[in-house]
């Protein structure tokens, strides 16, 4: 008698709970799973240690703060067993991922080892703390049609992104996309990513079955996918379905995947397809109001179900999320923009 195949459902959590701040999971041969404190909404970061010789490769360090120092000496000293951390992994460069990479290799003594483009943007993003806010990204916003009390949060916000980063070290190593690198006992591969970071780095061991995903395959939520003042024209959206389309062909669909927020999950195949049928959605969504011109701040509706006005860093994530998604139109000539005498851009269908 053939027994009905019960229909596995995707992504499913073989996890039942996420470690405490200064505990580990082993979530694989040799590889553990901590997490660090972030402000809400996330709240959290998962970061990862391989057993590497007499000594640890950590991949993401959470952000820069007192708590987070306090969490990696607790583990330090606990799940690390004091054994040295021998280098350390950025995936990209937000914060919340390289926020303590300076204070854990200067600790260590280890190198960094990232993507170039990560690093270099890094480093150029810290170096706007301390500067006024640009008038480039004041013009952006107004654009968009942000009112004044946004545009004031913006002079006050910007800035701290370097604030939630400790020293990056002067010097790091590049990784490359398809690059093999040998941790401990087993084979990583470098697949790289692009559109909610220039040149996101995941590692995939294909003898563990295993993918650190990083923030470019998460499980619950969706990674912002955003275009920035410093380059208005991007079209990071292009860049995010071609990167679904390669972690499609070159990582299996039987891993577990480590991601940086949530939990570890499989299902890998089905979330990337997920993940690009909700954007396409929305530039369905988006196409249906663009009968007639909209500013960006009238299109938060046919993205966002969360009121983005909630908070000023999640009304910035929607601006440019929303503006990814224009880009994309236009850059295949299904929208357009034009500038009214009010300095804002209004959107329509070309
Ligand atoms: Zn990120």
């Amino acid at each position: 008698m053939k027994v009905a195949e019960k229909q596995q459902i995707v992504p499913s959590y073989p996890f039942e709970a996420p470690p405490k701040q200064g505990q580990a999971v082993e979530v694989a041969p040799g590889i553990l799973w901590m997490r660090k404190p972030l402000p809400p909404p996330l709240s959290h970061i998962n970061t990862w240690a391989i057993a590497d010789g007499a000594g640890w490769t950590a991949v993401d360090t959470g952000m820069q703060s007192s708590e987070t120092a306090a969490g990696w000496s607790e583990a330090i000293a606990g799940a690390l067993k004091h054994r040295p951390i021998e280098r350390v992994f950025g995936t990209h460069m937000h914060p919340d991922h390289i926020g303590m990479a300076g204070w854990l290799t200067r600790r260590f003594e280890c190198r960094l080892w990232m993507t170039r483009l990560e690093y270099l943007t890094c480093r150029v993003l810290v170096a706007d703390t301390g500067r006024e806010a640009p008038a480039e990204g004041v013009e952006f916003y107004r654009r968009a049609g942000w009112d004044d009390e946004a545009i004031d949060q913006y002079r006050a916000r910007f800035g701290g992104f370097g604030k939630a980063v400790y020293q990056l070290p002067d010097s790091y190593r590049r990784i490359v996309d398809g690059e093999r690198i040998a941790i401990g006992e087993h084979e990583w591969t470098v697949v790289v990513g692009s559109g909610h970071s220039p040149e996101h780095a995941s590692l995939y061991c294909p003898a563990l079955r295993v993918l650190i995903s990083g923030d470019q395959v998460l499980p619950r939520i969706s990674s912002n996918v955003s275009v920035f003042p410093t380059e208005p024209d991007a079209d990071p959206l292009a860049d995010w379905f071609d990167s679904l389309v390669h972690f499609e062909r070159t990582v299996p669909d039987d891993v577990l995947v480590l991601p940086s927020h949530n939990e570890p999950f499989t299902g890998l195949h089905s979330r990337l397809h997920s993940l690009a049928n909700g954007h396409l959605r929305g530039l369905d969504r988006l196409r249906k109001q663009l009968a007639e011109p909209k500013r960006v701040v009238d299109l938060f509706g046919a993205l966002f179900a969360r009121n983005v006005y909630a908070d000023p860093h999640l009304l910035g994530m929607a601006t440019g999320e929303c503006i990814a998604h224009l880009n994309y139109l236009i850059a295949r000539g299904e929208a357009k923009a034009e500038r009214g005498d009010d300095g804002v851009d209004r959107y329509r269908r070309a």
